[in-house]
This record gives C-alpha cells, sequence and structure tokens, in this order.
C-alpha cells in the first residue's frame, strides 16, 4: 500500500539578529552616544553642541536635538518643546562661543534643495565673520 505525502509541512525560520531589524543610528546619535568623537561645546538632557568637522566661518557649531528628529518639515507638535529648547540653547551656544555682541547666523538645512547632507535635524550657528545676502 502506498503512503500518501503529508499534507502539512513543517519549516523552520531562523530568527532575525535585533541588529539587523533595528534602526541604524545617525551620525548626530553616534556621536551623542560617544561612539564617534567629536568636539562638545555644550550639553545637556535633550540636546548636543559640537564644534563643525569641515567649518565653513571662523566660528561654526552644530547643535542637534539627542532624540533624532529627520529634518524641520517631519516635527510636529510634539517636538514644539524640544524646538524651543533647541533654539534657545543655539542662543546661549553662540554667546559662549563669543558670537552676540558681532551677531551671528542659525541654519536649517531641509532636504536635497537646503543642502542638508546628515538626516538628523541640526542647527548651524556660524559666525566670527560678516555673513552674505542671499545665501548661496
Ligand atoms: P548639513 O549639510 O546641514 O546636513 O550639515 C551637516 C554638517 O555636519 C556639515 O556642516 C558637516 O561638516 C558636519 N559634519 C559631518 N560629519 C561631522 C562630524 N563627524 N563631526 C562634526 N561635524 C560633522
Amino acid at each position: 500500500m502506498q503512503c500518501k505525502p503529508p499534507s502539512i509541512y513543517f519549516v523552520t525560520i531562523s530568527p532575525v539578529p535585533a541588529k539587523t531589524i533595528a534602526m541604524s543610528k545617525t551620525l548626530f546619535e553616534k556621536i551623542a552616544a560617544r561612539e564617534i568623537p567629536a568636539t562638545v561645546v555644550y550639553e545637556d538632557d535633550l540636546v548636543l553642541a559640537i564644534q563643525d568637522i569641515n567649518p565653513q566661518a571662523p566660528v561654526h557649531a552644530l547643535i542637534f536635538p539627542k532624540q533624532p528628529v529627520p529634518r524641520i518639515a517631519e516635527a510636529g507638535p510634539a517636538d514644539q518643546k524640544l524646538l524651543g529648547h533647541l533654539l534657545l540653547k543655539a542662543a546661549e551656544v553662540a554667546e559662549k562661543l563669543g558670537l552676540t555682541k558681532d551677531g551671528f547666523r542659525l541654519v536649517i538645512n531641509n532636504g536635497p534643495n537646503g543642502g542638508e547632507t546628515v538626516p538628523h535635524l541640526h542647527c548651524h550657528i556660524l559666525g566670527g565673520r560678516p555673513m552674505q545676502w542671499p545665501p548661496g
């Protein structure tokens, strides 16, 4: 007598390592986690300010939230307090870097046409020379 093939098959699926499914960290998250070195100029629970690695002015710092928001266009009402904090601290960092008397520029690049290269919201703090307008 012939045996019928089984109608149910069991397949073993290996679990996907957590590392594979976890979202990869942004450059600035890695800096905040001290996985990548940077010169820190200000830090609190919510934001970190560092010297820009490729300064575009005599003074060029970046300030960003430790919890990443990809860019300003993707911020929402829940980010309102954080964004206010970011701007107030940007002005404090500018003061700390000696920029308040002569003035400074804050820049937030958004998306390809805005010149954003790091997809983690950050504000540039630029000073130490007169800035041009319109920007390039
Ligand atoms: P954006 O073009 O507005 O996205 O700005 C990204 C900024 O991050 C640029 O001004 C870069 O020079 C700066 N940057 C990139 N890598 C580093 C790093 N490892 N440390 C500090 N600044 C960096």
